[in-house]
C-alpha cells in the first residue's frame, strides 16, 4: 500500500549500500518526531563508511546519513515545543544524559551515544523519526540547502573553540573539502594573519583561494617547507587536520608551544610521531569530536547569512541516485553533494 513503505539508502557490509524500499519509520516513543527529509548531505564520514576497508565503522542494515534537515509531520504526545510543519535540522549524536560523561557535560562523548545514521536509522530517506532532544528547529523562511550545514558548522565550531585562533595567527589547514573550508572561513572572520591550506581537488583549491587561503599541493610542495618559508622560520601557530591521518605534517609545520587539532576521522590511519618533538617543542595536541553544545550557534550563523556555504554545493542528486552522487565525491569534481528524496 502507497505510503507504508519508503526508499531509503541501506548500509550492507564491507562498504557496500543498496537503494531500498523499507518500511517507513513509525513514532514509537511519546517522545519522538516523525520528520520528512527535505535534503540530505553526503559527509566525508560517509564516504569512509562505505570503503572497502572502512575508516569510519556502520552497523549492517542501518539507513545512512547523520547531515539532514527536514518538515516535523507528526509529533508524540510528550514532544515539547515542536509541531507539525516545523522546519527541523537533526542533531545525529543522540547522548542519555546520565552516563558519567554526559554528567560532567561532555554529551558528545556519552558512553551510550546513538550516532544516527551510522548505528542507528538516519537521513538518506523520505522519512525519519528522532527524539525531540535531538533535533533543532530553523526558520522555516531558511533554504533547506543551507539548513543542512547545521551539523558539519556545529562540528566545525567546536574545533574553532579548541583552536582557539588569536588575531594575526599563522593557521595552516590540512584538507579543504566542506569541513576543511568551513574552518578556513571561520578562521578568516576570527583574525588569522595568514592561513596556509595542503589540497590536491582543483575546485576546492580554487574556493580555497577565494576564500582567503593560500593554498599549496601536497603532491608538489612539501607542505612543512613551504609552511617554514612563509613564517620565516616560525612554524604555524596553529594546525587543523580536517583529513586525520596527518599528524606526521602537523607536528613538522607548528610552531614551538603551538597547537594541532585533529578534527578528520579516519580509524586506519596510523602515523609516526617523535614524542620528543612534543616534549622539546611543548606542543598541545588535541583531538576534536563531533559537535558539543554549538548547534544553536551553528543556526544562528546560517540563519543570519554569517557564514556562506550555499556556494559550496557542487552537486544536487535524487537519493535513488546515490551510486552517481558518490562517484562525483570520488572523482575529485565535487565538494558538497545533496540528495534529495
Ligand atoms: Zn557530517
Ligand atoms: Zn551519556
Amino acid at each position: 500500500m502507497m505510503g507504508d513503505t519508503m526508499k531509503a539508502i541501506i548500509y550492507k557490509s564491507g562498504g557496500r549500500f543498496a537503494v531500498s524500499e523499507v518500511p517507513k519509520p513509525q513514532i514509537k516513543k511519546p517522545s519522538d518526531v516523525l520528520i520528512k527529509v527535505e535534503v540530505a548531505s553526503i559527509c566525508g564520514s560517509d564516504l569512509q563508511i562505505l570503503k572497502a576497508s572502512a575508516g569510519y565503522p556502520a552497523k549492517e542494515g542501518v539507513v545512512l546519513g547523520h547531515e539532514y534537515v527536514g518538515i516535523i509531520e507528526d509529533v508524540g504526545e510528550s514532544v515539547m515545543g515542536f509541531e507539525t510543519g516545523d522546519r527541523v535540522v537533526i542533531e545525529p549524536d543522540v547522548s542519555c544524559g546520565v552516563c558519567r560523561q554526559c554528567r560532567a557535560g561532555r554529551q558528545n562523548l556519552c558512553d551510550n551515544v546513538r550516532e544516527t545514521g551510522v548505528f542507528s536509522d538516519g537521513g538518506f530517506a523520505q522519512y525519519s523519526v528522532m527524539p525531540f532532544k535531538a533535533v533543532h528547529k530553523v526558520s522555516n523562511a531558511l533554504d533547506p540547502e543551507i539548513a543542512v550545514w547545521a551539523e558539519p558548522l556545529a562540528c566545525s565550531i567546536n574545533g574553532m573553540h579548541k583552536a582557539n585562533i588569536n588575531v594575526g595567527e599563522t593557521v595552516v589547514v590540512l584538507g579543504a573539502g566542506p569541513i576543511g573550508l568551513l574552518f578556513i572561513r571561520a578562521i578568516k572572520s576570527a583574525g588569522a594573519g595568514k592561513i596556509i591550506v595542503s589540497e590536491c581537488m582543483e575546485a576546492r583549491k580554487e574556493i580555497a583561494r577565494e576564500s582567503g587561503a593560500i593554498v599549496i599541493d601536497p603532491r608538489n610542495t612539501d607542505i612543512n617547507v613551504f609552511v617554514r618559508e612563509q613564517t620565516s622560520n616560525y612554524g604555524a601557530d596553529v594546525v587543523i587536520d580536517c583529513v586525520g591521518s596527518l599528524l606526521s605534517d602537523a607536528v613538522k609545520c607548528v610552531r614551538k608551544g603551538g597547537k594541532i587539532v585533529i578534527f578528520g576521522i579516519n580509524a586506519n590511519a596510523e602515523c609516526i610521531v617523535k614524542p620528543v618533538d612534543i616534549v622539546f617543542n611543548e606542543l598541545t595536541i588535541v583531538g576534536n569530536y563531533i559537535a558539543k553544545h554549538t548547534f544553536p550557534d551553528a543556526i544562528n550563523m546560517l540563519e543570519k547569512g554569517i557564514m556562506e556555504v550555499g556556494d559550496m554545493i557542487t552537486h544536487r542528486f535524487p537519493l535513488v541516485d546515490f551510486k552517481q552522487a558518490l562517484d562525483v565525491l570520488y572523482a575529485g569534481e565535487a565538494i558538497k553533494v545533496l540528495v534529495k528524496p
